[in-house]
């Protein structure tokens, strides 16, 4: 079954959307595999966000990430990638639709409350580089309740 990487950045969790954000997953039908509560250091936060290191917003963003404590979670369910990047909603919180965690959550690009990962492949990336230990193995019994 598809994973996906998800972190709760530190406005989020200054501003108490940890249980706001986890229950719409939930709510979903994902299952979660992994979730913790950790404070990450600028080399860290700069290999999470490598890719964006020519970026003109990079040295904030990463001081944005290590500000405060995230909450890094790995979920789980058919299509989460994909599906976990709409609930999520756009980047630009100005153009995230009502009724997505950014559009319901946040104003500017650079306080956007959450991260998910991009494709399948970051998602392997990002869960082997925030869960080294791997996820948690477990299956749900709602599974026949929620997949056909
Ligand atoms: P996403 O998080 O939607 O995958 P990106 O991977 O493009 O978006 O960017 C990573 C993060 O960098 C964004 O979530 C946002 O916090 C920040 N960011 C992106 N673009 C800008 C920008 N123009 N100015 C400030 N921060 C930005
Ligand atoms: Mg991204």
């Amino acid at each position: 079954m598809e994973q996906t990487f998800i972190m709760i950045k530190p406005d989020g969790v200054q501003r108490g959307l940890v249980g706001e954000i986890i229950g719409r997953f939930e709510k979903k039908g994902f299952s979660l595999k992994g979730l913790k509560l950790i404070t990450v250091d600028r080399s860290f936060a700069e290999r999470h966000y490598a890719d964006l290191s020519a970026k003109p917003f990079f040295n904030g963003l990463v001081e944005y990430i290590i500000s405060g404590p995230v909450v890094a979670m790995v979920w789980e369910g058919k299509n989460v990638v994909t599906t976990g990047r709409k609930i999520i909603g756009a980047t630009n919180p100005a153009e995230s639709a009502p009724g997505t965690i950014r559009g319901d959550y946040a104003i500017d690009i650079g306080r956007n409350v959450i991260h998910g990962s991009d494709s399948v492949e970051s998602g392997r990336k990002e869960i082997a580089l925030w869960f080294p230990e791997g996820p948690v193995s477990w299956e749900s019994s709602l599974h026949p309740w929620i997949y056909e």
